[in-house]
């Protein structure tokens, strides 16, 4: 995950209240929830790489990876990357936060293509998932492939 919050919002149209830079910045952050996700699956005993390159000569981080297993998992914010649950479009400068959130989206999916055909199983959780659910949801996919390559 790359935290581009700070970033974005320097460069983009300034939010038109506090309101509307609130939703955008989500009341947890990628990088919060992604810290969540580390600290519950270290306790629960899993050991992974975090921002791992995984395709070389590709720019995709991997929020956490699996290299062993092929797993990658993304945290993705409801914002940036468009949860169907949490859309919300910005009403001011809104052809500009349509074209980028789009592009956020497009390149989320070329990773998943580009990762699925490299071996990797790729896993998406949201930021509005509770920490538990999701390190459940990486570890059923752990245990599903370290299931398939024991068989
Ligand atoms: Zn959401």
């Amino acid at each position: 995950m790359h935290d581009l919050t700070d970033e974005v919002l320097q460069r983009s149209p300034p939010a038109s209240s506090e309101h509307a830079r609130r939703v955008m910045v989500g009341n947890r952050s990628e990088s919060a929830a992604e810290r969540e996700l580390r600290s519950e699956l270290h306790r629960r005993g899993r050991r992974f790489r975090k921002q791992y390159q995984a395709l070389p000569g590709v720019r995709c981080r991997v929020d956490i990876a699996f290299p062993g297993a092929r797993i990658a998992v993304f945290v993705d914010g409801c914002f940036w990357h468009r949860c169907a649950e949490h859309v919300v479009m910005p009403k001011a400068n809104r052809a500009w936060w349509e074209a980028k959130l789009s592009r956020n989206v497009a390149r989320d999916r070329r990773n998943d293509q580009a990762l699925e055909q490299a071996g990797w199983r790729v896993v998406r959780v949201w930021t509005h998932v509770p920490v538990s659910e999701m390190a459940d949801e990486a570890e059923r996919v752990l245990d599903d492939a370290q299931g398939a390559t024991k068989s």
